[in-house]
């Protein structure tokens, strides 16, 4: 497959090359090996982009919501008609198995530019009759929208942005995380062939200061990113100080709490999607796994067992089911936490160790009789690393569990009903499972409280992110006024 895109930025319906930005290697986790090269943006770049977005964002807004919407969902169609090609591609990008990306990378692209692109045409405002006068408010869009996004979901996350914000009528400007930059072009390639106007979804590359760039320039109205707390708290200033529009999809170390008649297969197989899906390099993932103390070691022991049949290879077979870590960088991060876990006594009973083959391959890694003071079970690591702590007590794990700075997601596995949605109801944060782990549909928000984030991503309330209100107050009768 070719793998150096056609140029290195997609701006106003076309790409656009500059070799004068600085070179960005792409490699391939699954080897170590280059596989293409692109330039950052310079700021005549960012200016390029920007113009083109502001200039197209107008006549785009005036269109109908149906003939928008209909762009969208054309795109969707595309992006499944190619879902193997962009799989693939995706894997080359992130190393994520071909199994994953074939499933859970375009595909739910398309979902979200079918779902935005369905209900673009049924964006309205309101009538608020008040006596004789009368108030009417329109959904207008903000205008330019930035993106910005992570490295792990790159098609996804591209697509979970531009969506939303195209249904309503803004142009987009994204910007790809540097370490994974092919996907984004290839959404704005299908957007464009689906019939999406110059200008409206553009793609620039580079790192952290083409962001910030994007951030801080005048006319951008809103900005989305996907990133960790650190960089939101950066971004979400820097918009702050323009009085941007803002949602912020951050980190998390989020809690499973397993009880003791919850079905143990299934906890265990939820414990296995939240910690080792994409090498654990996913946001909302249950990476603190509260397991009754009744049922720790029957816990234990079903997961090793289900850990040792993981197909641990070449992401491009099917048949690998985990895959290696996006970079050395990203591996060496996850390694010195778990480093860090055995310093600090933490017991490891599974796995945990590099493999000795070319790219970025590590065990998945499960720590037993973890607690609540060690750093294993306090900082996101966003690799393969499960804690499981004991505990005894509903009142005690839910304090527990909701005792972190972060708040994206959490889950339960009871068989209590009462208890299910009790525990839900406690949970401090924005998208919680009860009896599953990490399913994300479109139709659901998603999206984080704390310092997990700001707004929600997907689903009805979405639109409410990339549009707002005007209201318009209509007299009916003459005006009175006191002089
Ligand atoms: P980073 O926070 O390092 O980067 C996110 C994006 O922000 C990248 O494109 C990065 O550019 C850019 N960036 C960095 N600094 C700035 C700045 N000052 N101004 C504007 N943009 C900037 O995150 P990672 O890419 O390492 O992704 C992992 C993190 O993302 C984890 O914390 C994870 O939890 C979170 N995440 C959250 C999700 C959610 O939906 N809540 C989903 C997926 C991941 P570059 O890296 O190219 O320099």
């Amino acid at each position: 497959m070719q793998t150096q895109p056609k140029a290195s930025h997609f701006i106003d319906g076309a790409y656009v090359e500059d070799d004068s930005g600085t070179p960005i290697d792409v490699i391939y986790p699954a080897t170590g090996e280059k596989i293409a090269t692109v330039y950052a943006a310079t700021p005549a770049i960012v200016d390029r982009a920007l113009d083109a977005a502001r200039r197209a964002q107008g006549a785009w807004a005036a269109m109908s919501g149906t003939e928008r919407g209909r762009i969208l969902r054309r795109a969707a169609d595309i992006m499944r008609d190619r879902n193997h090609d962009l799989s693939v591609l995706e894997t080359y990008d992130t190393g994520k198995p071909y199994q994953e990306t074939s499933v859970a990378d375009a595909t739910s692209g398309a979902d979200a530019l079918e779902y935005f692109g369905g209900m673009a045409a049924t964006l309205t405002g309101e009538h608020i009759q008040l006596g004789e006068d009368w108030v009417y408010t329109r959904r207008e869009p903000l205008g330019v929208c930035v993106g910005i996004g992570a490295w792990n979901y790159p098609t996804q996350i591209a697509c979970w942005k531009g969506a939303p914000a195209l249904a309503c009528g803004n142009a987009v400007v994204f910007k790809p995380s540097e370490t994974t930059p092919l996907s984004a072009l290839k959404v704005a390639e299908i957007l464009h062939e689906a019939g999406l106007p110059a200008g409206l979804y553009n793609v620039v590359q580079g790192m952290g200061e083409v962001g910030a760039a994007l951030v801080t320039d005048a006319r951008v109205d809103k900005v989305s990113l996907t990133g960790s707390v650190p960089t939101g708290r950066k971004v979400y200033a820097a918009a702050a100080e323009g009085m941007k529009h803002v949602t912020m999809e951050l980190g998390g170390k989020s809690p499973m709490i397993v009880f003791e008649d919850a079905n143990i297969e299934n906890a265990v197989s939820g414990a296995i999607l939240g910690n080792f899906y994409s090498s654990g390099q996913v946001c909302s993932n249950g990476t603190r796994v509260f397991v009754h103390k009744d049922i720790k070691e029957q816990f234990l022991n079903r997961l090793a067992a289900r850990l040792d049949a993981a197909v641990i290879g070449d992401p491009m077979d099917p048949t690998t089911n985990f895959g290696p870590m996006v970079s050395e960088h990203q591996m060496k991060i996850a390694l010195d936490y778990i480093a860090k876990g055995e310093a600090e006594g933490a017991r490891l009973a599974y796995g945990g160790k590099a493999i000795d083959r070319p790219g970025f391959y590590m065990q998945p890694c499960v720590f037993a009789d973890v607690t609540d003071d060690m750093v294993i079970a306090r900082e996101e690591i966003f690799g393969p690393v499960m804690a499981v702590l004991d505990f005894e007590d509903e009142t005690e794990v839910l304090a527990r569990a909701n005792a972190t700075e972060f708040g994206l997601a959490a889950g339960v596995f009871t068989n209590n009903l009462t208890r299910a949605h009790r525990i839900a109801a406690g949970f401090e944060a924005g998208t919680c499972y009860i009896n599953t782990y990490n399913d994300a549909p479109v139709e659901a928000p998603f999206g984080g409280v704390k310092a997990s984030g700001v707004g929600r991503e997907n689903s009805k309330a979405a639109i409410e992110h990339y549009s707002q209100l005007k209201s318009v107050y209509v007299r009916m009768g003459d005006l009175e006024a006191p002089f």
